[in-house]
């Protein structure tokens, strides 16, 4: 996930080099990506490099029901535009502003896809992913997986249903 730009940012303005990505295992900050195959594309801009990325891996996940970990296909579509700190041909320092929010290709010309995905990642992830559709979660009571044996805390009282049954009861007696 990082690519070393150097030739890239020689080329003339608006040429295009692309790269194969095959990656078991990506960490980036706090995700975990599995199994990541597809490509990039970088495109010569005036400033730096477009990044386009199109790639499908696997994020590592926690089911959201009993908390056991899942593998959730992800499709990865992003593009980022990096610019340098270092002039590639002059190797002169090239001065950001402090709020310029570009992603930066470091002094040695290495460009590091991994926080441009973890912040795509965020932005797409599943919010309620389960590890099957009908995962029976964790008991609220006492935190056993159902999914591997009920549990004995009793089911929630159903008092409120008594009353009402009694009601109608008395009810259909009434008639
Ligand atoms: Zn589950
Ligand atoms: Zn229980």
């Amino acid at each position: 996930m990082q690519l070393h730009v150097l030739q890239d940012l020689r080329r003339k303005l608006g040429s295009v080099s692309e790269y194969e990505l095959e990656e078991e295992r990506v960490v980036a900050g706090d995700l975990v990506l599995r199994d990541l195959h597809g490509t990039v594309s970088l495109l010569r801009t005036d400033r730096g490099l477009l990044a386009a990325m199109d790639a499908t891996a696997k994020l590592e996940e926690s089911c959201s029901r009993c908390l056991a970990s899942v593998l959730v296909s992800v499709d990865v579509r992003f593009q980022e535009e990096y610019v340098p700190v270092v002039d590639a041909d002059t190797a002169g320092r090239i001065y950001l502003a402090d709020d310029d929010e570009a992603f930066r290709i470091d002094s040695e010309f290495w460009l590091d896809l991994r926080e441009g995905l973890r912040q795509y990642i965020l932005m797409s992830e599943p919010l309620k992913p389960l590890c099957r559709d009908d995962c029976a979660g964790l008991c609220p009571l006492c935190g056993a997986d159902l999914n591997a044996r009920p549990c004995n805390c009793q089911p929630e009282t159903d008092e409120r249903w008594d009353a009402l049954a009694g009601l109608k009861q008395e009810m259909d007696e009434g008639e």
